[in-house]
Protein backbone atom coordinates (compact mmCIF):
# COMPACT_ATOMS: atom_id res chain seq x y z
CA UNK A 1 0.00 0.00 0.00
CA UNK A 2 1.10 3.30 -0.77
CA UNK A 3 3.39 4.89 2.52
CA UNK A 4 1.10 8.19 2.71
CA UNK A 5 -1.83 6.60 3.36
CA UNK A 6 -0.38 4.86 6.72
CA UNK A 7 -1.26 7.48 9.71
CA UNK A 8 2.31 7.69 11.64
CA UNK A 9 0.43 7.55 14.85
CA UNK A 10 -0.84 3.99 14.63
CA UNK A 11 -1.36 2.57 17.56
CA UNK A 12 0.02 -0.66 18.43
CA UNK A 13 -3.37 -1.99 18.82
CA UNK A 14 -4.57 -0.74 15.50
CA UNK A 15 -1.29 -1.47 13.25
CA UNK A 16 -2.13 -4.75 14.86
CA UNK A 17 -5.39 -5.30 13.82
CA UNK A 18 -4.31 -3.90 10.15
CA UNK A 19 -1.72 -6.73 9.80
CA UNK A 20 -3.95 -9.33 10.44
CA UNK A 21 -6.88 -8.08 8.18
CA UNK A 22 -4.42 -8.01 5.51
CA UNK A 23 -4.87 -3.80 5.10
CA UNK A 24 -1.30 -3.94 5.48
CA UNK A 25 2.33 -5.58 5.74
CA UNK A 26 5.24 -5.59 7.60
CA UNK A 27 7.07 -4.26 5.68
CA UNK A 28 4.42 -1.37 4.77
CA UNK A 29 4.47 -0.57 8.68
CA UNK A 30 8.27 -0.83 8.68
CA UNK A 31 9.23 1.72 5.47
CA UNK A 32 6.92 3.98 6.81
CA UNK A 33 8.78 3.96 9.91
CA UNK A 34 11.81 4.36 8.08
CA UNK A 35 10.47 7.26 5.59
CA UNK A 36 9.50 9.18 8.96
CA UNK A 37 12.84 8.59 10.45
CA UNK A 38 14.42 9.72 7.61
CA UNK A 39 11.87 12.70 6.51
CA UNK A 40 12.09 13.74 10.44
CA UNK A 41 15.33 12.67 11.90
CA UNK A 42 17.54 15.73 10.93
CA UNK A 43 15.16 17.96 13.32
CA UNK A 44 14.18 15.23 16.06
CA UNK A 45 17.90 13.48 16.65
CA UNK A 46 16.06 10.47 18.18
CA UNK A 47 18.27 7.86 16.68
CA UNK A 48 21.68 6.72 16.94
CA UNK A 49 21.95 3.83 14.63
CA UNK A 50 18.93 3.31 12.22
CA UNK A 51 18.40 -0.04 11.06
CA UNK A 52 17.39 0.09 7.88
CA UNK A 53 18.83 -3.92 6.92
CA UNK A 54 18.04 -5.44 9.95
CA UNK A 55 14.60 -3.73 9.91
CA UNK A 56 13.37 -4.62 6.67
CA UNK A 57 14.47 -8.24 7.19
CA UNK A 58 12.86 -8.62 10.27
CA UNK A 59 9.74 -7.35 8.32
CA UNK A 60 9.67 -9.84 5.75
CA UNK A 61 10.17 -12.67 8.01
CA UNK A 62 7.48 -11.08 10.18
CA UNK A 63 4.86 -10.97 7.04
CA UNK A 64 5.76 -14.60 6.71
CA UNK A 65 4.83 -15.95 10.27
CA UNK A 66 1.64 -13.27 9.72
CA UNK A 67 0.81 -15.11 6.48
CA UNK A 68 0.98 -18.65 7.65
CA UNK A 69 -2.37 -17.96 9.20
CA UNK A 70 -1.66 -19.90 12.00
CA UNK A 71 -2.48 -17.28 15.15
CA UNK A 72 -0.34 -19.11 17.43
CA UNK A 73 2.81 -18.01 14.90
CA UNK A 74 2.43 -14.47 15.87
CA UNK A 75 2.19 -12.38 19.40
CA UNK A 76 0.89 -8.60 19.42
CA UNK A 77 4.21 -7.72 18.88
CA UNK A 78 4.57 -9.50 15.58
CA UNK A 79 5.61 -7.46 12.21
CA UNK A 80 5.60 -3.86 14.95
CA UNK A 81 8.29 -1.38 14.16
CA UNK A 82 9.99 -0.79 17.67
CA UNK A 83 12.87 1.65 18.83
CA UNK A 84 15.73 0.61 21.22
CA UNK A 85 17.40 2.42 24.13
CA UNK A 86 20.77 2.29 23.04
CA UNK A 87 21.80 0.90 26.56
CA UNK A 88 20.27 -1.73 25.85
CA UNK A 89 22.43 -4.78 23.94
CA UNK A 90 21.52 -6.04 20.61
CA UNK A 91 23.69 -8.72 18.97
CA UNK A 92 25.95 -7.11 15.97
CA UNK A 93 24.22 -3.90 16.76
CA UNK A 94 26.53 -1.20 17.83
CA UNK A 95 25.39 -0.19 21.46
CA UNK A 96 27.41 3.53 22.38
CA UNK A 97 24.98 4.37 26.14
CA UNK A 98 25.58 7.88 25.00
CA UNK A 99 28.77 7.55 25.70
CA UNK A 100 32.05 7.86 23.79
CA UNK A 101 33.02 4.97 26.01
CA UNK A 102 30.88 3.07 24.23
CA UNK A 103 31.27 4.88 20.44
CA UNK A 104 32.68 1.64 18.74
CA UNK A 105 31.35 -1.20 20.93
CA UNK A 106 29.33 -3.96 19.26
CA UNK A 107 27.91 -6.52 21.49
CA UNK A 108 28.25 -10.30 21.05
CA UNK A 109 25.00 -11.15 22.32
CA UNK A 110 21.12 -9.72 22.86
CA UNK A 111 20.11 -8.46 25.89
CA UNK A 112 17.09 -10.81 27.88
CA UNK A 113 14.31 -7.93 26.57
CA UNK A 114 15.71 -7.97 23.05
CA UNK A 115 16.08 -11.72 22.78
CA UNK A 116 12.60 -11.89 23.37
CA UNK A 117 11.38 -9.09 21.07
CA UNK A 118 12.86 -10.45 18.51
CA UNK A 119 11.05 -13.72 19.43
CA UNK A 120 7.70 -12.31 19.18
CA UNK A 121 8.47 -11.03 15.74
CA UNK A 122 8.96 -7.04 16.79
CA UNK A 123 10.76 -5.37 13.94
CA UNK A 124 13.65 -3.06 15.91
CA UNK A 125 13.76 -0.10 13.47
CA UNK A 126 16.99 1.28 15.45
CA UNK A 127 19.14 2.35 18.23
CA UNK A 128 17.49 5.62 20.52
CA UNK A 129 19.17 8.61 21.85
CA UNK A 130 19.56 9.01 25.68
CA UNK A 131 22.16 10.78 28.79
CA UNK A 132 25.63 9.29 28.59
CA UNK A 133 24.81 6.00 30.96
CA UNK A 134 21.37 6.81 31.28
CA UNK A 135 22.42 9.81 33.95
CA UNK A 136 20.30 13.07 33.16
CA UNK A 137 16.69 14.17 32.43
CA UNK A 138 17.18 15.78 29.02
CA UNK A 139 19.13 13.69 26.67
CA UNK A 140 21.56 16.64 26.92
CA UNK A 141 24.24 14.68 28.49
CA UNK A 142 24.32 12.56 25.27
CA UNK A 143 28.01 12.32 24.29
CA UNK A 144 26.58 12.60 20.73
CA UNK A 145 23.67 15.36 20.24
CA UNK A 146 21.42 16.33 21.65
CA UNK A 147 17.59 15.29 21.01
CA UNK A 148 14.41 17.12 20.49
CA UNK A 149 10.90 16.95 21.91
CA UNK A 150 7.87 16.42 19.38
CA UNK A 151 6.14 19.27 20.31
CA UNK A 152 8.82 22.05 19.78
CA UNK A 153 12.04 20.78 18.05
CA UNK A 154 14.01 23.27 20.67
CA UNK A 155 12.83 21.85 23.60
CA UNK A 156 14.36 18.98 25.56
CA UNK A 157 12.20 15.47 25.22
CA UNK A 158 13.71 14.93 28.76
CA UNK A 159 15.62 11.82 29.42
CA UNK A 160 17.17 9.99 29.57
CA UNK A 161 15.29 7.81 27.81
CA UNK A 162 14.70 10.70 25.09
CA UNK A 163 15.25 9.36 21.99
CA UNK A 164 12.71 6.38 22.62
CA UNK A 165 9.81 9.01 23.77
CA UNK A 166 10.81 11.52 20.95
CA UNK A 167 10.79 7.95 18.69
CA UNK A 168 6.85 7.34 19.86
CA UNK A 169 5.69 11.08 20.12
CA UNK A 170 7.26 11.87 16.66
CA UNK A 171 5.57 8.88 15.20
CA UNK A 172 8.57 7.28 14.27
CA UNK A 173 8.00 4.06 15.40
CA UNK A 174 4.86 2.04 17.08
CA UNK A 175 6.05 1.66 20.49
CA UNK A 176 9.83 1.66 22.22
CA UNK A 177 11.93 0.38 24.77
CA UNK A 178 13.24 2.70 27.27
CA UNK A 179 14.79 2.43 31.05
CA UNK A 180 13.93 3.83 34.38
CA UNK A 181 16.04 4.43 37.12
CA UNK A 182 15.18 7.21 38.62
CA UNK A 183 12.13 8.55 35.88
CA UNK A 184 13.75 8.36 32.77
CA UNK A 185 10.80 6.60 31.31
CA UNK A 186 7.89 8.37 32.63
CA UNK A 187 9.26 12.09 32.49
CA UNK A 188 9.89 11.65 28.86
CA UNK A 189 6.95 10.23 28.17
CA UNK A 190 5.40 13.34 29.75
CA UNK A 191 7.13 15.47 28.23
CA UNK A 192 6.30 14.20 24.99
CA UNK A 193 2.94 13.48 25.49
CA UNK A 194 3.22 9.54 25.22
CA UNK A 195 2.81 6.57 27.76
CA UNK A 196 5.67 5.68 29.21
CA UNK A 197 5.64 2.37 32.49
CA UNK A 198 8.15 1.56 34.59
CA UNK A 199 7.33 -2.12 35.52
CA UNK A 200 8.02 -3.50 39.54
CA UNK A 201 11.89 -3.90 40.00
CA UNK A 202 12.68 -7.53 39.32
CA UNK A 203 9.60 -7.78 36.70
CA UNK A 204 11.46 -7.33 33.93
CA UNK A 205 15.57 -8.94 32.94
CA UNK A 206 18.07 -7.06 33.53
CA UNK A 207 20.64 -8.80 31.49
CA UNK A 208 22.07 -7.34 28.88
CA UNK A 209 20.88 -3.97 30.11
CA UNK A 210 24.10 -1.49 30.31
CA UNK A 211 24.12 -0.88 33.87
CA UNK A 212 23.81 2.50 36.00
CA UNK A 213 22.19 1.78 39.75
CA UNK A 214 21.46 -1.97 39.72
CA UNK A 215 19.26 -1.81 42.62
CA UNK A 216 17.01 0.87 40.56
CA UNK A 217 17.48 -0.09 36.85
CA UNK A 218 14.28 -1.44 35.03
CA UNK A 219 13.27 -1.78 31.39
CA UNK A 220 9.91 -0.82 30.09
CA UNK A 221 7.88 0.34 27.64
CA UNK A 222 6.65 3.65 25.84
CA UNK A 223 3.53 3.66 23.49
CA UNK A 224 0.47 6.00 22.79
CA UNK A 225 -1.95 4.33 24.33
CA UNK A 226 -2.10 2.04 28.26
CA UNK A 227 -3.16 -1.17 26.50
CA UNK A 228 -0.04 -0.92 24.02
CA UNK A 229 2.05 -0.70 27.16
CA UNK A 230 0.89 -3.34 28.20
CA UNK A 231 0.92 -5.02 25.58
CA UNK A 232 4.58 -4.63 25.00
CA UNK A 233 5.53 -4.90 28.79
CA UNK A 234 3.76 -8.64 28.19
CA UNK A 235 6.47 -10.12 25.84
CA UNK A 236 9.50 -8.77 27.77
CA UNK A 237 8.43 -9.49 31.17
CA UNK A 238 9.18 -12.76 33.29
CA UNK A 239 11.64 -15.12 34.87
CA UNK A 240 14.97 -14.72 33.45
CA UNK A 241 18.03 -16.77 34.93
CA UNK A 242 20.47 -15.20 33.62
CA UNK A 243 19.36 -12.39 35.85
CA UNK A 244 18.90 -13.13 39.48
CA UNK A 245 17.16 -9.99 40.74
CA UNK A 246 14.46 -10.96 37.90
CA UNK A 247 11.76 -12.45 39.72
CA UNK A 248 10.70 -16.09 39.33
CA UNK A 249 6.87 -14.35 40.09
CA UNK A 250 4.70 -15.81 36.44
CA UNK A 251 3.36 -12.67 34.81
CA UNK A 252 0.12 -12.19 34.66
CA UNK A 253 -2.53 -11.10 32.08
CA UNK A 254 -1.65 -7.50 32.11
CA UNK A 255 -4.71 -6.57 30.48
CA UNK A 256 -7.16 -8.75 32.21
CA UNK A 257 -8.61 -6.25 34.42
CA UNK A 258 -7.66 -3.08 32.24
CA UNK A 259 -11.73 -2.35 31.65
CA UNK A 260 -13.10 -3.17 35.05
CA UNK A 261 -13.18 0.77 35.58
CA UNK A 262 -12.49 2.72 39.09
CA UNK A 263 -16.09 2.93 40.45
CA UNK A 264 -15.39 2.22 44.19
CA UNK A 265 -11.72 2.14 44.35
CA UNK A 266 -9.61 4.51 46.66
CA UNK A 267 -7.34 6.63 44.84
CA UNK A 268 -4.33 8.49 47.25
CA UNK A 269 -3.44 11.57 46.05
CA UNK A 270 -0.94 12.31 48.75
CA UNK A 271 -0.47 16.08 49.57
CA UNK A 272 3.69 16.15 49.35
CA UNK A 273 2.97 15.83 45.28
CA UNK A 274 0.63 18.91 45.17
CA UNK A 275 1.35 21.24 46.70
CA UNK A 276 2.92 24.21 45.47
CA UNK A 277 6.76 24.88 45.26
CA UNK A 278 9.49 26.90 43.66
CA UNK A 279 9.87 24.85 40.37
CA UNK A 280 6.55 23.46 40.65
CA UNK A 281 4.83 25.13 37.33
CA UNK A 282 0.90 25.79 38.87
CA UNK A 283 -0.04 24.77 34.94
CA UNK A 284 1.02 21.14 35.88
CA UNK A 285 -0.37 20.92 39.14
CA UNK A 286 -3.79 21.92 37.74
CA UNK A 287 -3.96 19.14 35.03
CA UNK A 288 -3.23 16.42 37.89
CA UNK A 289 -5.98 18.61 39.75
CA UNK A 290 -8.38 18.09 37.11
CA UNK A 291 -7.16 14.41 36.27
CA UNK A 292 -8.05 13.89 39.94
CA UNK A 293 -11.63 15.04 39.35
CA UNK A 294 -11.63 12.84 36.29
CA UNK A 295 -10.91 10.10 38.40
CA UNK A 296 -13.54 11.24 40.68
CA UNK A 297 -16.06 11.22 38.12
CA UNK A 298 -14.93 7.93 37.65
CA UNK A 299 -16.05 6.67 40.68
CA UNK A 300 -12.97 6.53 42.32
CA UNK A 301 -12.61 7.70 46.36
CA UNK A 302 -9.81 10.14 46.30
CA UNK A 303 -8.19 10.35 49.82
CA UNK A 304 -6.80 14.12 49.62
CA UNK A 305 -5.14 13.00 53.29
CA UNK A 306 -3.13 10.40 52.16
CA UNK A 307 0.15 11.54 52.98
CA UNK A 308 4.13 9.99 52.19
CA UNK A 309 6.38 12.48 54.50
CA UNK A 310 9.54 10.34 53.78
CA UNK A 311 9.30 9.94 49.94
CA UNK A 312 9.74 13.83 49.62
CA UNK A 313 13.67 12.56 50.52
CA UNK A 314 13.58 10.01 47.81
CA UNK A 315 15.56 12.56 45.64
CA UNK A 316 17.79 12.60 48.29
CA UNK A 317 18.60 9.02 48.95
CA UNK A 318 18.39 8.75 45.45
CA UNK A 319 21.32 10.63 44.97
CA UNK A 320 23.52 8.99 46.78
CA UNK A 321 22.82 5.48 46.24
CA UNK A 322 22.63 5.39 42.19
CA UNK A 323 25.95 7.29 42.01
CA UNK A 324 27.28 4.70 44.58
CA UNK A 325 25.99 1.78 42.34
CA UNK A 326 27.13 3.96 39.21
CA UNK A 327 30.56 4.37 40.62
CA UNK A 328 31.05 0.56 40.94
CA UNK A 329 29.08 -0.61 37.61
CA UNK A 330 30.82 2.07 36.51
CA UNK A 331 34.28 0.67 37.82
CA UNK A 332 34.33 -1.51 34.57
CA UNK A 333 35.84 0.82 31.84
CA UNK A 334 39.82 0.66 32.32
CA UNK A 335 40.00 0.69 28.79
CA UNK A 336 41.22 -3.13 28.73
CA UNK A 337 37.95 -5.43 28.76
CA UNK A 338 36.25 -3.10 26.15
CA UNK A 339 35.37 -0.26 24.36
CA UNK A 340 37.43 3.23 24.52
CA UNK A 341 41.00 2.39 25.28
CA UNK A 342 43.54 5.41 25.68
CA UNK A 343 46.87 3.79 24.82
CA UNK A 344 49.14 6.88 24.28
CA UNK A 345 50.30 7.40 27.97
CA UNK A 346 54.01 6.41 29.62
CA UNK A 347 52.12 4.02 31.94
CA UNK A 348 49.19 1.72 32.64
CA UNK A 349 48.04 4.24 35.26
CA UNK A 350 47.94 7.44 32.44
CA UNK A 351 46.69 5.22 30.19
CA UNK A 352 43.57 4.20 32.67
CA UNK A 353 43.13 7.72 33.43
CA UNK A 354 43.20 8.87 29.78
CA UNK A 355 40.60 6.10 29.36
CA UNK A 356 38.08 7.18 31.62
CA UNK A 357 38.70 11.25 31.24
CA UNK A 358 38.14 10.71 27.27
CA UNK A 359 35.62 8.29 27.73
CA UNK A 360 33.59 9.86 29.90
CA UNK A 361 31.24 12.66 30.12
CA UNK A 362 31.23 15.75 32.76
CA UNK A 363 28.05 14.16 34.14
CA UNK A 364 29.17 10.83 34.56
CA UNK A 365 32.38 12.04 36.03
CA UNK A 366 30.25 13.80 38.85
CA UNK A 367 28.41 10.94 39.46
CA UNK A 368 31.42 8.84 39.92
CA UNK A 369 33.13 11.18 42.68
CA UNK A 370 29.90 11.75 44.75
CA UNK A 371 29.12 7.92 44.47
CA UNK A 372 33.10 6.99 45.38
CA UNK A 373 32.71 9.60 48.06
CA UNK A 374 29.65 8.38 49.77
CA UNK A 375 31.20 4.77 49.83
CA UNK A 376 34.79 5.71 51.02
CA UNK A 377 35.86 5.19 54.55
CA UNK A 378 34.56 7.31 57.39
CA UNK A 379 31.56 8.70 54.96
CA UNK A 380 30.19 5.31 54.30
CA UNK A 381 28.13 5.23 57.43
CA UNK A 382 26.83 9.12 57.53
CA UNK A 383 25.41 8.77 53.76
CA UNK A 384 25.32 5.13 51.81
CA UNK A 385 24.08 3.17 55.17
CA UNK A 386 21.70 6.15 55.81
CA UNK A 387 20.76 6.39 52.51
CA UNK A 388 19.82 2.44 52.77
CA UNK A 389 17.66 2.74 56.21
CA UNK A 390 16.16 5.79 54.44
CA UNK A 391 14.98 3.68 51.83
CA UNK A 392 13.30 1.36 54.04
CA UNK A 393 11.38 3.86 55.59
CA UNK A 394 10.32 5.16 52.15
CA UNK A 395 9.30 1.45 51.12
CA UNK A 396 7.21 1.16 54.19
CA UNK A 397 4.92 4.44 54.11
CA UNK A 398 4.12 2.94 50.45
CA UNK A 399 2.83 0.18 52.35
CA UNK A 400 0.85 2.11 54.62
CA UNK A 401 -0.56 4.23 52.21
CA UNK A 402 -1.38 0.59 49.96
CA UNK A 403 -3.29 -0.62 52.80
CA UNK A 404 -5.64 1.95 52.02
CA UNK A 405 -5.55 2.46 48.84
CA UNK A 406 -4.34 0.38 45.78
CA UNK A 407 -3.50 3.63 43.27
CA UNK A 408 -1.60 6.83 43.66
CA UNK A 409 -1.75 9.69 41.39
CA UNK A 410 0.67 12.26 41.17
CA UNK A 411 1.70 14.78 38.33
CA UNK A 412 4.43 12.94 36.90
CA UNK A 413 7.10 16.05 36.77
CA UNK A 414 7.40 19.24 38.24
CA UNK A 415 7.35 21.48 34.96
CA UNK A 416 6.62 20.85 31.07
CA UNK A 417 9.59 20.35 28.53
CA UNK A 418 12.23 23.07 28.79
CA UNK A 419 14.06 24.74 26.15
CA UNK A 420 17.50 22.80 25.44
CA UNK A 421 20.46 24.71 27.58
CA UNK A 422 17.88 26.09 29.80
CA UNK A 423 18.89 24.28 32.80
CA UNK A 424 22.31 24.34 33.30
CA UNK A 425 22.76 23.57 36.89
CA UNK A 426 22.77 20.49 38.16
CA UNK A 427 20.81 20.55 40.88
CA UNK A 428 17.93 21.95 39.01
CA UNK A 429 17.89 19.46 36.31
CA UNK A 430 17.81 16.69 39.32
CA UNK A 431 14.62 17.87 40.86
CA UNK A 432 12.90 17.02 37.46
CA UNK A 433 12.48 13.77 38.68
CA UNK A 434 11.37 14.82 42.69
CA UNK A 435 7.94 12.94 41.79
CA UNK A 436 9.15 9.64 39.49
CA UNK A 437 12.07 9.33 42.06
CA UNK A 438 9.81 7.47 44.97
CA UNK A 439 8.45 5.06 42.97
CA UNK A 440 12.02 3.78 42.24
CA UNK A 441 13.72 3.55 45.39
CA UNK A 442 10.43 1.37 46.51
CA UNK A 443 10.57 -0.67 43.82
CA UNK A 444 7.26 0.13 42.36
CA UNK A 445 5.42 -0.28 39.56
CA UNK A 446 4.29 2.92 38.04
CA UNK A 447 3.05 5.12 34.77
CA UNK A 448 2.74 8.57 33.19
CA UNK A 449 -0.05 9.07 30.87
CA UNK A 450 -0.80 12.24 28.58
CA UNK A 451 -3.25 14.76 30.81
CA UNK A 452 -3.22 17.89 29.53
CA UNK A 453 -1.24 20.67 28.23
CA UNK A 454 1.11 22.77 30.77
CA UNK A 455 3.24 26.39 30.06
CA UNK A 456 3.42 26.93 26.53
CA UNK A 457 1.40 24.48 25.62
CA UNK A 458 3.57 21.32 26.25
CA UNK A 459 2.16 18.21 27.03
CA UNK A 460 1.98 17.29 30.59
CA UNK A 461 1.58 13.74 32.47
CA UNK A 462 0.15 11.89 35.30
CA UNK A 463 1.56 9.21 37.01
CA UNK A 464 -0.33 6.35 38.15
CA UNK A 465 1.73 4.10 41.15
CA UNK A 466 0.66 0.33 42.90
CA UNK A 467 1.87 -1.71 44.50
CA UNK A 468 4.45 -4.62 43.68
CA UNK A 469 3.77 -6.72 41.06
CA UNK A 470 0.36 -5.10 40.79
CA UNK A 471 0.75 -3.85 37.23
CA UNK A 472 -2.91 -5.26 36.48
CA UNK A 473 -4.41 -2.59 38.35
CA UNK A 474 -1.77 0.52 37.50
CA UNK A 475 -2.90 -0.56 34.01
CA UNK A 476 -6.44 -0.86 34.90
CA UNK A 477 -6.19 2.68 36.77
CA UNK A 478 -4.23 4.47 33.83
CA UNK A 479 -6.93 3.04 31.14
CA UNK A 480 -9.76 4.03 33.21
CA UNK A 481 -8.55 7.74 33.12
CA UNK A 482 -7.07 7.41 29.13
CA UNK A 483 -10.24 6.57 28.24
CA UNK A 484 -12.29 8.98 30.17
CA UNK A 485 -10.13 11.81 28.43
CA UNK A 486 -8.66 12.39 24.55
CA UNK A 487 -5.46 13.84 25.65
CA UNK A 488 -3.66 10.59 23.98
CA UNK A 489 -4.87 11.20 21.19
CA UNK A 490 -3.55 14.87 20.24
CA UNK A 491 -0.59 14.54 18.42
CA UNK A 492 2.00 17.10 17.39
CA UNK A 493 1.85 18.97 14.03
CA UNK A 494 5.12 17.53 13.18
CA UNK A 495 4.59 17.71 9.42
CA UNK A 496 7.22 15.36 7.35
CA UNK A 497 9.64 16.56 6.16
CA UNK A 498 9.11 20.20 6.38
CA UNK A 499 10.07 20.82 10.10
CA UNK A 500 13.67 21.59 10.26
CA UNK A 501 16.00 22.63 13.04
CA UNK A 502 16.26 26.39 13.24
N1 LIG B 1 17.29 11.75 35.84
C1 LIG B 1 17.75 10.75 36.75
C2 LIG B 1 19.24 10.73 36.76
O1 LIG B 1 19.82 11.55 36.14
C3 LIG B 1 17.16 9.42 36.42
C4 LIG B 1 17.79 8.79 35.28
C5 LIG B 1 17.21 7.45 34.95
O2 LIG B 1 16.11 7.11 35.36
N2 LIG B 1 18.00 6.66 34.25
O3 LIG B 1 19.87 9.92 37.36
Amino acid sequence: MSLDALDPYLTLTQAAGGLRSGAFTSRDLTEASLARIDATDDAMRAFLTVMDDEARAAADQADQRLQSGDASESTALTGIPIAIKDLLSTKGVRTTCGSRMLEDYVPVYDATVIERLREAGAVMVGKTNMDEFAMGSSTEHSAFFPTGNPWDPERVPGGSSGGSATAVGAGQAIVSLGTDTGGSIRQPAAFCGVVGMKPTYGRVSRYGLVAFASSLDQVGPFARTVEDAAALLQVVAGPDLSDSTCSELPVPDFSADLDKGLDGVAIAAPREFFQAGPGIQPEVLAAAEQALDVLAGLGATIDRDASLPTAQHALTVYYILAPSEASANLARYDGVKYGYSYTDGDSMWENYEGTRQYGFGDEVKRRIMLGAYALSAGYYDAYYLKAQKVRTLIRREFDGVFAKAPLIVTPTTPSVAFKQGAVSDPYEMYLNDIFTVPANIAGLPAISVPAGFGADGMPAGLQFIANAWDEATLFRGAFAYQQATDWHTRHPSLEAPSIKRA
